[in-house]
């Protein structure tokens, strides 16, 4: 068995739903998660923020407008009068719930409730559809067995015994038909695993099940080794090691959530990253591979700032560094990249909103400089054994006409990362792909 899970453009319009479906059903008999039908969780938000402000002819406007779509796509999908009217009957009490909560409070319960509704619907008209082309399909309600417990992570053991449940009551199904993002919390509260989080449902429940691999279905051809938008002749990635996915993931990586990875990587199950429009293309492979010493990847991170603290108290004292963190972690705010000396300590950091408060108190502590407009390039391969450990000078050497903020290597085996200015970054990223993969 598999876990095959189609994100909000590949189901964004009733064609792109019969296309899926073709897929789904030729794959065999594996489930099925969805995530909603694109721009429809982003129209719930903004009900929500409607909502919230008591705008309710704000709130109305938008979800007729969700209607609307909903008609539109219902018409386009089906070819018969029964399936429209089964359809149109279970969006409307969908739309009704959300309309319901137009009256009174508008509460953070709620807003979970209106927010569950866009997977609701994918899912519902998927059912109905497979139905009319005679596909034998059977629907696993997320909101029946996808649970946190109170720290807000996976009640695996939960979600495996209900999972396998509901599975059992389907023995002839030809697929299984789930909701990805939606869950209860430990109260048993509708809730959610945050935006982007079908990929997680879908690790989750292939986790749950021990299955033999879980594909996540997008609209581009796997993980790319550079930016496509930033470097010319990037191409896909086939193999990656789940520790480089993890190290790409936080490059905004958009493919693969980064939560995605863990519950596969702990179970040992294979992700493949495929193509919707182009099924036959083989994608990007993640799993547990054994170290084969190539880069895979060069990504970036825009809007790094660089924090320095210079300090003489920082020479052959201990504790310096722990009061450093100290203030980061007092004002929440995480610490992505690292460079110490003797006398000094450069960090850099993605969210600004306390970094007034931060350099203040860090003041206390010695002489700060801050860097604004820095970009973090990051290569990602296996960095080990005798070849991997040659790719330091290459990074080096691809970037000496490039003034470098920060070097970080070391970390991990999978990783060096440095800190440039924003305005070298295409410069870099270019030259780092010609040196790093035409070797
Ligand atoms: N529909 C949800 C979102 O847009 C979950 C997902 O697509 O992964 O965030
Ligand atoms: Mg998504």
């Amino acid at each position: 068995m598999k876990v095959l899970k189609f994100g909000g453009t590949s189901v964004g319009t009733a064609q792109r739903i019969q296309h899926v479906a073709r897929l789904a059903v030729a794959s065999g008999r594996n489930v099925v998660v969805l995530s909603a039908m694109a721009g429809t969780t982003n129209t719930l938000v903004e009900i929500s923020a409607y909502l919230y402000k008591g705008n309710v002819p704000g709130a109305q406007e938008t979800l007729n407008a969700l209607r609307q779509k909903y008609a539109g796509v219902i018409a386009e999908l089906y070819d018969n009068d029964a399936s429209r009217e089964r359809a149109t009957a279970v969006t409307d009490r969908t739309f009704s719930l959300i309309a319901h909560f137009m009256e009174g409070e508008f509460t953070v319960a709620e807003e979970k409730e209106v927010l569950s509704c866009g997977e609701l619907l994918s899912t519902a008209l998927m059912h109905i559809y497979l139905e009319q082309i005679g596909v034998k399909v059977a629907l696993l309600p997320a909101l029946e067995y996808m649970r946190t417990a109170q720290g807000g992570e996976p009640d695996m053991k939960y979600i495996s015994s209900r999972l396998r449940r509901l599975i059992d009551l389907e023995p002839d199904a030809q697929l299984w038909l789930t909701q990805g993002y939606i869950c209860r919390n430990a109260y048993g509260e509708v809730d959610n695993l945050r935006r982007g989080g079908s990929d997680y449902s879908a690790s989750i429940i292939g986790a749950a099940l021990g299955v033999e691999e879980i594909q996540i279905w997008t609209d581009i051809d796997g993980m790319h080794n550079g930016d496509p938008r930033i470097v010319s002749n990037t191409r896909p990635v086939e193999h990656l090691h789940f520790e480089e996915a993890a190290e790409l993931a936080y490059f905004g990586a958009k493919i693969l959530h980064p939560t995605c990875v863990l519950p596969a990587k702990l179970s040992n199950i294979p992700v493949r990253l495929l193509n919707t429009m182009q099924p036959e293309a083989r994608g990007t492979i993640i799993a547990n591979f054994p170290p084969d010493g190539t880069i895979k990847a060069v990504a970036a991170k825009d809007n790094i700032t660089a924090i320095k603290i210079k300090s003489g108290r920082m020479l052959l004292a201990y504790g310096f560094l722990h009061k450093v963190f100290e203030i980061f972690d007092k004002h929440h705010t995480a610490i992505d990249m690292m460079a110490t000396s003797e006398v000094g300590v450069s960090l850099t950091i993605d969210d600004t909103d306390h970094l007034a408060a931060i350099v203040d108190e860090l003041k206390g502590f010695g002489t700060v400089t801050v860097d604004s407009d820095l970009v973090i390039v990051c290569v990602v391969g296996d960095f080990s054994g005798e070849q991997g450990s040659t790719y330091g000078a290459h990074v080096v050497n691809a970037l000496e006409d490039i003034p470098v903020r920060m070097i970080s290597y070391g970390g991990s085996n999978y990783n060096i990362s440095v800190a440039i200015r924003a305005v070298d970054k295409e410069r870099a990223l270019n030259s780092l792909n010609h040196n790093l993969f035409d070797l």
